[in-house]
């Protein structure tokens, strides 16, 4: 079994380079893998009311002070610059600190290692009203988390990337039916990949935010919404987020590793440290409740963990090329450009190897780069207007039209398969 590095080498995905330790360079078909997941998770979840924006990577530092993430994230777990304007730098009052003895300007900026404080300044730019709940705002935002340079392994763990975030800002009375939706979408999202999802629930850790009744209540509330979701799931103990309790979804890879990638927390604490409101029927003001999830996680680790789950044979729907036309001879490009052209139109993402190369030679490098169908095209396709098909595992699926391997593959591509 291969590393994902090392596939991503072979199929030109990605690379990384010791300008951007951690930071992920994405090649042509690693970021087709990407935005392809990216628009999938988009496309599911417009339907269900959820509107995506985009917030400042960039921020000061008193934004993570205000929402508890300075003191409960940890500030040594992100990215801290120093950046005064001109003024500031004139007046000589620029704040110090003490840092191993040295005497060094303070940091004032943070680059974000959450997007959930900066959707909460969104949802209070203006005055929200209970009949408005829930509002879902989707983001997915550039993140940074102060990561080791000895413990960066690949895409597994890096300082750069991007989660398919939400944050849901909720009525008390709405928390079990957007839970219970939540859980639905999850269990929808991963069997379109054949992935069976475990469920966790992970309760109050040592160092929490808030009294242990509301901790108690949304235990509770997670729990009870589970059990009417009809999931089997588990307890972890001491294991949610700071300011609230989580259900962790898990899988299994095709190496029967186990990866915990969909989360969905419940939060008390933030909508308090953020000062967030809605009024409700009574005319009185109220505090909503964040609810703060993902499906995958960051892209980055995802697409890492199905690069080995497939060991690069990805699915049509996701496979950066998912055909390749190869002329048998150079007799026959302009035939196979037409071909091309007519995948093409069709969204389909097809290839050419126009190389003076035997079409033996042709169709190991294809196999080899993995590309799920192989359509070769001779004096026999060019007389009766066909193309003969092979795929990756060499199997001979004959002649047909262009057309009705076109509808084929758009089907399969629409199915997810
Ligand atoms: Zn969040």
């Amino acid at each position: 079994m291969k590393d994902h590095r090392e596939i991503a080498k072979e199929l030109d995905l990605f690379s990384f380079h010791q300008y951007a330790p951690g930071a992920v360079f994405w090649h042509p078909k690693g970021w087709t893998i990407y935005k392809t997941l990216m628009e999938f998770i988009r496309q599911k979840i417009e339907k269900d009311g959820y509107q995506e924006i985009s917030t400042p990577v960039m921020v000061k530092n008193q934004l993570f002070k205000k929402s508890g993430h300075w003191e409960h994230f940890g500030e040594h777990n992100m990215f801290n610059l120093a950046v005064y304007e001109d003024e500031e730098i004139e007046s000589g009052k620029i704040p110090t600190k003490d840092i191993k003895g040295l005497k060094m300007v303070d940091v004032n900026y943070s680059l974000k290692p959450m997007n959930c404080p900066e959707s909460a300044i969104i949802y209070s730019a203006r005055h929200r009203s209970y009949h408005e709940l829930p509002i879902k705002l989707s983001e997915f935002g550039i993140l940074h988390r102060r990561e080791l340079s000895g413990v960066l392994g690949g895409t597994f763990r890096v300082r750069q990337f991007i989660i398919d975030d939400a944050h849901l800002f909720v009525r008390p009375d709405q928390i079990q039916e957007e839970i219970h939706k939540l859980i639905l979408l999850v269990l929808e999202v991963y069997k379109s990949l054949n992935f069976t999802p475990r469920f966790y629930l992970a309760t109050k850790p040592d160092k929490a935010m808030g009294d242990k009744k509301t901790w108690k209540e949304a235990e509770k509330d997670l729990q009870r919404t589970l059990k009417d979701t009809k999931v089997d799931f588990a307890i972890k103990p001491k294991d949610g987020a700071f300011y609230g309790p989580k259900i962790d979804i898990h899988i299994k890879d095709s190496q029967d590793r186990d990866w915990q990638l969909a989360t969905i927390q419940l939060d008390f604490q933030i909508p308090q440290k953020m000062e967030l409101s809605y009024t409700d029927k009574d005319g009185q003001k109220k505090r909503p409740v964040m609810i703060h999830r993902a499906i995958f996680g960051s892209f980055e680790r995802f697409v890492g963990i199905i690069t080995e789950h497939f060991q690069g044979a990805f699915p049509v729907w996701l496979s950066p090329i998912q055909v390749i036309v190869l002329p048998i001879s150079d007799k026959f490009i302009d035939y196979a450009k037409e071909v091309k052209d007519a995948l093409g139109k069709a969204n389909i993402r097809t290839d050419i190897d126009e190389r003076n190369e035997t079409l033996q030679a042709k169709i190991r490098d294809a196999t080899l780069q993995k590309i799920p169908y192989l359509v070769i095209v001779g004096a026999k396709e060019q007389e009766s207007g066909k193309i003969a098909i092979r795929t990756r595992d060499g199997k001979d699926l004959g002649q047909m039209p262009v057309n009705q391997f076109t509808n084929k593959i758009t089907e399969e591509i629409e199915n997810k398969s």
